[in-house]
């Protein structure tokens, strides 16, 4: 299988404070990986690096998408060219309705040629995929949505977009069993639809039943730790990450460190604006 997603000897910081020391990946396409590991291991932080997120600095090392560098990239260009992310705390955002914050996504997208009546087709039908009514598409984006709702809107992004690669970052984390399997159909949909490769962090298994997880990856205190096959998830949750724990080193940074809710809202609301901006232009430009 071709690779993917190449990450090489990749550190990053926030501020002044080191989160990711020297980490190779290596994604194939349409492999599955699942990436695991304690509270502030530094999961969330590789997606967000992954994707771009301006709020951490590289401090070494590379991530090349199909073969070309990526790592000073953009979010928005990382966006066109496959990446994607549905985020641990989806952010709310008064003002802007469902439906204008999928429009403007999919403006970002020429290559999707989702326009009009097309577009209209393609998220009803996602829609009532993901049972969802259609009412939404004029809410607020994610205000007053439960956890499950805003779930289902990361999903019909996932849908909308196909991307080469999607990162979910605890995706399944809070969902009620519902949710839960429609979050998993859409999963699957998402594979059905274009073999799409995928990086699910995450503490549960329920999320990778129905999947072929390739590749488990365990990170403590912004490492890789180790690295095996679907059999590695069965282990952590059956032992917990105890062993990892102990054999990592840099034990000081307490891998329980409080994780901060907003940082993953700050990439999505850039993300958005972005989004919004580019819609703007395209809209100048007509
Ligand atoms: P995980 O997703 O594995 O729980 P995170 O990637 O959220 O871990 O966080 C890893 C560590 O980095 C934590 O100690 C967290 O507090 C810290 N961290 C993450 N983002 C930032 C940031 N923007 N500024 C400062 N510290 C951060
Ligand atoms: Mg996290």
């Amino acid at each position: 299988m071709g690779k993917l997603l190449d990450i090489r000897g990749l550190s990053a910081s926030a501020g002044e404070k080191p989160i990711l020391h020297n980490i190779d990946l290596t994604i194939g396409e349409g492999e599955i990986h699942v990436l695991m590991g304690p509270n502030g291991a530094g999961k969330s932080t590789l997606g967000q690096v992954i994707m771009g997120n301006p709020e951490y600095a590289v401090t070494a090392g590379s991530i090349a998408l199909e073969g070309e560098d990526i790592t000073e990239k953009a979010v928005d260009a990382r966006s066109r060219a496959g990446l994607f992310m549905s985020f641990q705390t989806p952010t709310e955002v008064p003002g802007v309705p469902l439906n204008s914050f999928l429009r403007a996504i999919v403006a970002q997208h020429g290559e999707l040629q989702l326009k009009g009546k097309r577009y209209k087709k393609r998220v009803s039908q996602i829609m009532e995929q993901l049972e969802m009514d259609e009412a939404y598409l004029n809410r607020e984006l994610n205000v007053g949505f439960s956890g499950g709702e805003k779930k289902k809107v990361e999903m019909l992004q996932l849908l909308l977009l196909q991307p080469k690669l999607a990162i979910l970052d605890e995706t399944d984390s809070g969902l009620d069993v519902d949710a839960l399997s429609v979050v998993s159909r859409a999963i699957s949909a998402y594979r059905d639809a274009c073999a799409g490769s995928l990086l699910i962090i995450t503490h549960q298994k329920r999320l990778l039943e129905h999947l072929a997880v390739s590749h488990t990856h365990v990170m403590v205190n912004g490492r890789i730790v180790e690295n095996g096959d679907a059999s590695l998830v069965d282990d952590i949750n059956a032992n917990g990450f105890e062993r990892f724990i102990k054999a990592a080193p840099n034990r000081a940074n307490a891998p329980d460190d409080a994780q901060p809710a907003h940082f993953d809202a700050t990439a999505a609301v850039a993300h958005m604006e972005a989004a919004l901006a580019a819609a703007d232009a395209g809209k100048a430009g007509a």
